[in-house]
């Protein structure tokens, strides 16, 4: 069937590709991908040979253009280098314009490093809000932290290992107190997932340095950080007295 096929890969083990993921990009006639020698290594370990096209969302609107076009009469597979394709990887332009002009879109799940890091840690799962990558400057990323501080849900964060350092020194700065977790490696043999406070877990990855890739985890505010109405209201009966 021709449309728009968002395949998840593996993060990192290959058995992890599912049946469904195989047989859609061996029935396909295109892969769209971020790097055709990443995908390209992962069709050979499935013994698949299919075109290839280079895309992400940078490409020109004349490239997009073309991939939709190829739509109507071909079945395109999306897939990223790893992992979910528009989960802070490309894909949100093409799936945006190809639903807006009834192009049938369809979605293969797969792995994801976010969900796999949140089904593992132990912190609640019952909201959390996924923010990407931490900006590079520090101060754009003492503002996002602080932005978020108040939200009541576990953050998720994706991070590389020279940074991550810096990370947690920020967390420990703008939300300290919090519970953190540093998954790492997440499906491969050095698999890891280290809870403390970001100053424990600070302390730990300078003795350390921590290599691969990354999913930094920061539970939910606790009470004391979010004051009840109560609380909140006695203080303020309290201001009102002392003015009058
Ligand atoms: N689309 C991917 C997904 O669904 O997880 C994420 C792509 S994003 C460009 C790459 C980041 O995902 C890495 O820097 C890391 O933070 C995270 N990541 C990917 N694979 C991982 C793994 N095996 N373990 C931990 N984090 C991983």
């Amino acid at each position: 069937e021709p449309g728009l096929y968002i395949v998840a890969t593996p993060i990192g083990n290959l058995g992890d590709m599912t049946r469904r993921a195989t047989e859609t990009l061996g029935r396909c006639d295109l892969v769209a991908c971020e790097d055709t020698r990443v995908t390209g290594k992962l069709l050979n370990l499935l013994g698949l040979h299919k075109p290839m096209r280079r895309y992400d969302d940078h490409a020109s609107e004349g490239a997009r253009e073309a991939l939709l076009g190829e739509m109507a009469s071909k079945a395109v597979a999306l897939v990223s280098d790893a992992g979910t394709p528009l989960i802070s990887d490309p894909g949100y332009r093409l799936v945006r314009e190809a639903k807006a002009r009834g192009i049938a879109v369809t979605s293969l799940p797969g792995a994801s490093a976010v969900i796999t890091a949140l089904s593992m840690a132990g912190l609640p799962t019952d909201r959390f809000l996924f923010a990407g990558f931490l900006p590079n400057k520090e101060k754009a990323r003492g503002d996002v932290l602080a932005e978020l501080a108040a939200v009541p849900a576990t953050l998720a964060f994706y991070e590389t290992g020279p940074r991550l350092v810096a990370s947690l020194e920020a967390i420990a700065e703008r939300l300290p107190g919090r519970e953190v977790a540093v998954a790492r490696e997440l499906t491969k043999l050095h698999e890891e997932c280290r809870g403390g406070t970001a100053a424990e877990l600070a302390e730990h990855y300078t003795a350390h340095p921590a290599k691969g890739e990354i999913v930094l985890l920061i539970g939910p505010p606790g009470e004391a950080e979010a004051p009840d109405e109560d609380v909140i209201d006695a203080e303020l009966r309290a201001a009102l007295a002392e003015m009058s």
